[in-house]
């Protein structure tokens, strides 16, 4: 025990050292964009809640539903008793949404990335990962024992070297990425990646954790077999999704542990994700305001135009990133310092999340004082 103990302290005394300590911070989110953390009230820019669906009445009513109707727990795994009937409407609408012949949902976009990949892939294939997928990818690739051969992030004639190279050694191949990418907010090139992934035989599986809900889905993306996602960002709630064809996704929920050998969802989840779904398909023009108000900061700050609601600015230490937080709090603004491991060493950033519930004025008092205070500093 004692060398446990040991262990863990020298362990956070280096993460302290390094800036790479993570403490969780009590956030009370219960309106809107705003929070109120350590008695301080913030308008928060680091919500992934981009149409604010987690408070919105209906879909909030939804969940209490079906919490009357259905109790607070599935009960047992989805492969047992735990497959409550509001799952075959859910499965149904996301398929639907998604163009595909079928659905299978998780309970978490974590927990769908790392049953789906090692469900299909095996010792003797390939995974051509690009270098800034999400954790949650890399955590699939690596238990599906697969050959993992990362490509630059977004260059597509690094993946095309790499398959020329290594495809033909394998059996089956696989490419991950990123419709959206989380951490810097730039969207993967479809149109060219579906090209070679015809080319070489491989399967592409896109995680669309930041772009379903907010972005109009792409001719490009309809073509991509495996789409995943998740329920816990635009769409408000919790859980995850694979949206394929029927045999695909029976595969899936025959092999994937983490459907298999975890309890389903609870009922007001499921009950939840529906109704945000039929407000999301109902409201297309909100569903339009996150990357708007996104595009509204980035043109205040002469950044790139934004390409979704994710816009980063690279502050560099990870020290210097959490003083940056700081900063922005102390002008009541949320905004999360995005540190080494989740980012490369040297890249530590300010993350700013863009929601439908973000006031014009708002967003130009952060930009103003973004371009005045931080971006010199920069
Ligand atoms: C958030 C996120 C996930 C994980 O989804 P959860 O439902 O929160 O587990 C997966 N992939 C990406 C790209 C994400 O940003």
């Amino acid at each position: 025990m004692e060398s446990l103990n040991r262990f863990a302290a020298e362990k956070l005394a280096s993460l302290s050292a390094r800036a790479l300590r993570r403490e969780l911070a009590t956030t009370d989110r219960a309106a809107l964009a705003h929070v109120s953390r350590d008695g301080r009230h913030l308008i928060s820019f680091s919500c992934n809640d981009y149409l604010n669906l987690s408070t919105q009445l209906d879909v909030v009513m939804a969940a209490m539903e079906a919490t009357n109707a259905h109790g607070v727990g599935a009960g047992g795994s989805r492969a047992v008793t735990g497959n409550h009937p509001l799952y075959t409407t859910l499965e149904s609408r996301l398929a639907a949404l998604k163009h595909t012949e079928a659905c299978v949902v998780f309970g978490s976009g974590y927990l769908a990335n790392s049953g789906i990949i090692p469900a299909l892939m095996g010792e003797r294939d390939v995974i051509f990962v690009d270098s800034l997928s999400h954790a949650c990818m890399w955590a699939g690739a690596k238990l599906s024992s697969a050959t993992i051969i990362i490509f630059d992030h977004n260059n597509m004639s690094s993946l095309g070297n790499l398959m020329a190279q290594h495809r033909h050694k394998y059996w089956n191949a696989m490419i991950l990425t990123e419709t959206v990418f989380s951490m810097d907010g730039d969207r993967a090139p479809l149109p060219e990646l579906t090209k070679l992934a015809k080319t070489y035989d491989a399967w592409t599986m896109t995680d669309d954790a930041h772009g379903f809900g907010v972005l109009p889905a792409t001719e490009a993306a309809r073509e991509i077999p495996l789409q995943m996602g998740t329920l816990s960002k635009a769409v408000g709630g919790y859980g995850g999704y694979l949206c394929a064809t029927a045999d695909v996704v029976a595969l899936v929920r025959n092999r994937a542990r983490s459907f298999v050998y975890t309890t389903g969802l609870p009922p007001a989840s499921v009950a939840a994700a529906i109704a945000a779904l039929d407000f999301m398909t109902e409201n297309p023009e909100y569903c339009a305001l996150p990357l708007a108000k996104a595009r509204r900061f980035t043109a205040a700050l002469r950044l790139p135009e934004a390409q979704s609601p994710i816009v980063p600015v690279i502050i560099g230490s990870a020290a210097a990133a959490m003083a940056a937080s700081e900063l922005l709090a102390e002008q009541g603004f949320l905004v999360s310092a995005i540190r080494p491991p989740t980012v490369q060493g040297g890249t530590a950033r300010l993350r700013f999340t863009f929601c439908a519930a973000h006031e014009d004025r708002d967003i130009d008092r952060l930009a103003d004082f973004v371009r005045r205070n931080l971006l010199v500093a920069a």
